[in-house]
C-alpha cells in the first residue's frame, strides 16, 4: 500500500497508517487498521469509497467501536471511521444526528429539548450509525422505535434515504447488517416530554446500568444475544462458568453476560473465551449462543 499516494489522493482527510484499533475498541483489544480515515463531511465519505473501489482496496466503517472485537491482525484495507460527523439538528419534533455522534450525547440534547422517545439509550456507549446498525435496544426501549430514516451511501458511491419500513428492524437487527453501506446520519420522529419525568428515567436507568453492569473494565457489552426462553448471564452461571479467566479477558464477576478485559487481554483471549462458553452451553444444556457481538478482521 503506497501511503504517499494515499495521501495525494485524499489530500484532505486525516488519515493514520497502521494505527492500533485497540486505542479505539472498548475491549482495548485488537490489533491495526492499514488506514484509518476520518472524514469530516459525506463528500469526503464518497471520495474514500470511490477510491477505495477505484484502487480495489476494502473498506469499512466503524462507530464507536462498543460492540465490537477486532482480531489481533487488525483489518485490511481503509477503516473509516465517523466521529467528526456528529451535528446534531432539530426540526420541530424531528431530530436528525450525524452518525458519527454519540447516543449517549444525542440523548442528553434530545432531554434539553424536552423531546421524548430515546431516553432508554442514555447508557448505549455507541454511536448513532452503529445503533442503527444493531438496532439498539435497552429496558424496554429499540432504536427502531424512535427511528424514522436515514441517509446512507451505497457500496457503489450513491446516496439513498432508507425509511423505517426498508429497514428491516428486528431484535440487534437491521438491514445494514446484510447490505454494504454507511450510515451518514439518522432522523428520528420524537413527542413532546416532561423534561423532569424525562431526566428521572434516565437517572433510573442510568442506576440500574452502574448497579448491574462492570462499568469499571473496558468490555463490548452483552457478548451474546438473547436465546429464545432463556437468560444468558443465567445459562452462564449455571454452567459454573462465572469468573472464569482466559489469558487477561474474564467472564465478569458482577455480570456474566459480559466479559471484561482485566490483564492486557487480546481479541484472541476474547474469541478463544466466546467460543469455549459456546460450546459448554451447547453441550450442558443444548441451548446456541449467538454473538451479539461483531467479531471482524484478520487472523495474526
Ligand atoms: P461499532 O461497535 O463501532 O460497530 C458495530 C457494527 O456497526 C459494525 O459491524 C460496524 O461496521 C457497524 N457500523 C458502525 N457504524 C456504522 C455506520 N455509520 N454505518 C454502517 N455501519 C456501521 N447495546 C445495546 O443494544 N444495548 C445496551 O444496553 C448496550 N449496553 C452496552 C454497555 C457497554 C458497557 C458496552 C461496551 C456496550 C453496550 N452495548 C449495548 C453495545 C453497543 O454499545 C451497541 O451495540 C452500539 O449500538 C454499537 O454502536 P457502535 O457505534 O459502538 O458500533
Amino acid at each position: 500500500m503506497n501511503t504517499t499516494e494515499i495521501q495525494k489522493a485524499l489530500a484532505n482527510v486525516k488519515l493514520l497508517f497502521n494505527e492500533p484499533l485497540s486505542h479505539f475498541t472498548y475491549t482495548k483489544t485488537g490489533g491495526p487498521a492499514d488506514v484509518l480515515a476520518f472524514p469530516k463531511s459525506n463528500d469526503e465519505v464518497k471520495k474514500i469509497i470511490q477510491y477505495c473501489n477505484q484502487q480495489k482496496i476494502n473498506w469499512l466503517c466503524l462507530g464507536n467501536a462498543s460492540n465490537l472485537i477486532v482480531r489481533d491482525g487488525g483489518i485490511e484495507g481503509f477503516v473509516i471511521m465517523l466521529e467528526k460527523m456528529d451535528t446534531v439538528t432539530f426540526n420541530g419534533s424531528h431530530l436528525t444526528a450525524g452518525a458519527g455522534a454519540k447516543l449517549i450525547d444525542v440523548t442528553k440534547l434530545a432531554l434539553k429539548k424536552e423531546l421524548s422517545g430515546l431516553e432508554f439509550a442514555c447508557g448505549i456507549p455507541g454511536s448513532i450509525g452503529g445503533a442503527a446498525y444493531m438496532n439498539a435496544g435497552a429496558y424496554g426501549g429499540e432504536l427502531v422505535d424512535a427511528f424514522e430514516s436515514c441517509d446512507v451511501i451505497l457500496e457503489d458511491g450513491s446516496f439513498k434515504t432508507l425509511v423505517k419500513e426498508e429497514m428491516d428492524f428486528r431484535y440487534r437487527h437491521s438491514i445494514l447488517q446484510e447490505i454494504k453501506a454507511i450510515v451518514l446520519s439518522v432522523t428520528f420522529k420524537l413527542e413532546k416530554g416532561n423534561y423532569d419525568e424525562m431526566k428521572a428515567k434516565m437517572d433510573e436507568l442510568t442506576d440500574l446500568r452502574e448497579a448491574k453492569q462492570p462499568l469499571e473494565y473496558p468490555s463490548c457489552g452483552s457478548v451474546f444475544k438473547r436465546p429464545i426462553g432463556y437468560f444468558t448471564g443465567k445459562l452462564i452461571q449455571d454452567a459454573k462458568l462465572q469468573g472464569l479467566k482466559w489469558g487477561g479477558a474474564q467472564i465478569s464477576e458482577k455480570h456474566a453476560g459480559f466479559i471484561v478485559n482485566i490483564d492486557q487481554a487480546t481479541a484472541t483471549d476474547y474469541i478463544e473465551l466466546i467460543a469455549h462458553i459456546q460450546q459448554v452451553i451447547l453441550k450442558q444444556f443444548d441451548v446456541t449462543l449467538e454473538t451479539e457481538v461483531r467479531i471482524i478482521g484478520r487472523e495474526k
